[in-house]
C-alpha cells in the first residue's frame, strides 16, 4: 500500500500523484471510504477493488476538499451527494474524471471514475470479437438502415464497442447525432447531445428533433423506454443507422425486452439488424500464467461446444509484477446475433422461445460460452472467469452441433458414442411444425454408425435442420433391436451435401443432470425403426 508525507507535500500533489497512479495501474474507480480510523482509499482494477492507501483522519478533510474543488463541487456543502467532473492534464496525460460524493455516517465518500477511451480509439479490431463475430460486426454497421444493440451489464464494456463502431462511421460524407447519458467521450465530426432530463431535455425529446436534422446515423445512449424503443424503431425504417445499448444479457432477451417496451412485432422484426451481446473477462497474465489439467466437466463443455478434447487450461499464477493477482486487462466475451429472414418470420409470427432459441443458435450463432471457451483454449482467459461470467449449466443448452456432412456426423457420432440419428426433413421450411420426425435411422454401436435418410428424394435439396438426438445411455434399445444392417450407408453420399444436424444432446446425463434426454425418442426408436423397414 501507498503512503504519502503530507507534512512534507502540498495537498495538491498528493492529489495529483493519487490520479495519475491510478491511471497508470489502469484503474477504473478510485474510491475514498470514510472509515471510524481513516481515510480508505481503494482502487478498483480491472473490475476488482484493491486497497491503494489508507490517510490519516487528520488529513481527509484536505484531501476531501480538493478533490471537491477540483471537480467544480460547492466545497461548503458537505450533506448532500453531488457531481462533478475533471478535465485536466496531469505529467502530459489527458484525463476525463467524472467525481461523485455522498455523505456517510463516517464523513464524505467520494468516487472518482477514470474515463479511459484509449480501447475505443484503438478500433473495432482490437475488442477481442473472433474472426467471424468481427466480420458479422462489421456487415451490419454497412447497412444504411437498421437498429445495430450491444447488450450487457453495467460495466460490461458496452460503450466501448458502441463508441468503437461510431469511429469507424465517423466519416466525411455521413451526419452522426447522439443523444448520451452522459456523453462519455468527444469525437471530433459527431454531434453529440447530453440528455438533461431536469428540463425536458430527454433521449425521446432529443432523439424527436435529431430526425429534424437530417442524420445519417442515429446513436441511442441507452434504450430504456417504450418511446426510445419506438423512436428507434420508427427512425430505423425510415433509413438511419441507429446504435444503441439494452441492459439484456443475450439476443434472446434483448427481443423480448423491446416486444414488453410494446414495440410491433412487424416493426421490429423489420427494423433490427443484429445483437452484440457482451460482457468482460480479467485477461490472463503472461508472465505468469500456468497450464493446469482439465476436469471431467471441462472437458464436456470443450467437447460440446467446440467438439474439442482439452486436456490442459492456462489459470491464473502467482501474482508476478506485471499484474494483479495473476490478471493483467480485460477482454470481452461476445455473442453476435445477425438476424436473417428465419428470425424475422419468427419474430413477426409471436413463435414461441424454445422455437426462436432454436432458430437463433442453430443457424451458427456462437454463444457466449463458445466464445469464452475460445478464449479460454488461446490462453486469453481462464475457466475460473468462465465460471465467474457465464451459468455454464444453462449456456450449454444453447449450444447446437452443426456437422457439414455425413462425414462429420458419422464422426460425431462414434467420438461422442452416439447411437441414433435423426434426420428431420423439411423442418427449414417450417420450424415450428411438430410432427413425428422421420424418417428415423438407427445406427448400431456395433458397426460403424451409419446415417440414413430414405427420404431425401422426397426432400431433395430441401432438407433442413435435423436433429442428432442421443438417447438416455441407461435406456438402451439398441440392444433389444436386430442390428438393422439395411441402414448401412448406401445413401450416405446422396444425403452428404444437404444434411444439417442441429442438435446433439450430451450423452454423459451423470456429468450434466440438469440436461436430461428425452426418452422419448428412445422409446419410438424402435417403432420408427420398423416404419423405417417399411418405408425400405
Ligand atoms: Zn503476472
Amino acid at each position: 500500500m501507498k503512503s504519502f508525507d503530507f507534512k512534507a507535500t502540498p495537498i495538491i500533489d498528493i492529489v495529483n500523484e493519487i490520479i495519475t497512479d491510478n491511471v497508470r495501474l489502469r484503474a477504473s474507480d478510485i474510491h475514498f471510504d470514510p472509515t471510524e480510523k481513516f481515510l480508505k482509499i481503494r482502487s478498483r482494477i480491472d473490475g476488482s477493488l484493491h486497497d491503494y492507501s489508507h490517510v490519516d483522519n487528520e488529513y481527509k478533510r484536505n484531501l476531501i476538499t480538493r478533490i471537491k474543488l477540483m471537480s467544480g463541487m460547492n466545497i461548503t456543502e458537505n450533506r448532500l451527494p453531488q457531481d462533478g467532473a475533471i478535465k485536466t492534464n496531469i505529467n502530459n496525460v489527458d484525463l476525463d474524471l467524472r467525481v461523485a460524493s455522498i455523505p456517510t455516517a463516517y464523513g464524505e465518500k467520494i468516487v472518482i471514475r477514470i474515463l479511459d477511451y484509449t480501447m475505443s480509439a484503438e478500433g473495432l479490431e482490437t475488442l477481442g470479437f473472433s474472426e467471424e463475430n468481427l466480420a458479422k460486426v462489421n456487415k451490419m454497421i454497412s447497412f444504411p438502415n437498421g437498429i445495430v444493440l450491444v447488450t450487457g451489464a453495467t460495466g460490461s464494456g458496452k460503450s466501448t464497442t458502441v463508441y468503437s463502431m461510431l469511429q469507424k462511421l465517423n466519416k466525411e460524407d455521413v451526419n452522426i447525432l447522439t443523444a448520451e447519458d452522459p456523453v462519455e467521450m468527444n469525437i471530433d465530426g459527431i454531434n453529440q447531445i447530453q440528455v438533461i432530463p431536469e428540463i425536458g431535455l430527454t433521449f425521446g425529446a432529443i432523439l424527436r428533433s435529431i430526425l429534424r436534422h437530417d442524420p445519417n446515423i442515429i446513436l441511442i445512449g441507452e434504450i430504456r423506454d417504450t418511446e426510445t424503443a419506438q423512436i428507434a424503431v420508427r427512425a430505423s425504417i425510415t433509413g438511419h443507422l441507429v446504435l444503441s445499448t439494452l441492459h439484456t444479457n443475450d439476443a434472446l432477451s434483448t427481443i423480448e425486452r423491446l416486444l414488453d417496451m410494446e414495440v410491433e412485432r412487424y416493426l421490429l422484426s423489420t427494423s433490427l439488424t443484429g445483437i452484440i451481446s457482451q460482457t468482460l473477462a480479467k485477461k490472463l497474465c503472461k508472465t505468469c500464467r500456468v497450464k493446469r489439467k482439465t476436469n471431467e466437466y471441462e472437458k464436456m463443455l470443450f467437447k460440446k461446444a467446440l467438439g474439442k478434447d482439452v486436456d490442459e487450461v492456462y489459470t491464473a499464477g502467482k501474482n508476478c509484477s506485471d499484474c494483479t493477482s495473476g490478471y493483467k486487462g480485460r477482454i470481452a466475451l461476445q455473442e453476435v446475433l445477425m438476424l436473417n429472414d428465419d428470425i424475422r418470420y419468427a419474430i413477426n409470427e409471436n413463435i414461441d422461445r424454445k422455437e426462436l432459441r432454436k432458430l437463433v443458435y442453430e443457424q451458427g450463432t456462437k454463444t457466449m460460452l463458445q466464445d469464452a471457451l475460445q478464449k479460454v483454449l488461446a490462453g486469453i482467459t481462464s475457466m475460473e472467469e468462465v465460471y465467474r461470467l457465464i451459468d455454464t449449466d444453462d449456456a450449454i443448452r444453447n449450444i447446437y452441433y452443426i456437422p457439414k456432412d455425413t462425414d462429420e456426423i458419422v464422426k460425431h457420432m462414434q467420438e461422442n458414442d452416439i447411437k441414433t440419428v435423426i434426420l428431420t426433413p423439411g423442418a427449414a421450411v417450417n420450424p415450428t411444425q411438430t410432427t413425428q420426425p422421420k424418417p428415423t435411422v438407427q445406427a448400431q454401436p456395433q458397426v460403424k454408425p451409419t446415417v440414413q435418410a430414405p427420404t431425401q428424394t422426397q426432400a431433395g435439396p430441401n432438407v433442413g435442420p435435423t436433429q442428432v438426438v442421443q438417447p438416455k445411455p441407461t435406456v438402451q434399445p439398441q440392444s433389444q433391436v436386430k442390428p438393422t444392417v439395411q441402414t448401412t450407408a448406401q445413401t450416405q453420399t446422396q444425403v452428404k451435401p444437404i444434411v444439417q444436424p442441429t442438435q446433439a444432446v450430451e450423452p454423459k446425463p451423470q456429468v450434466q443432470p440438469v440436461q436430461q434426454p428425452n426418452p422419448t425418442p428412445v422409446q419410438t426408436n424402435i417403432k420408427q425403426n420398423k416404419d423405417l423397414d417399411d418405408l425400405i
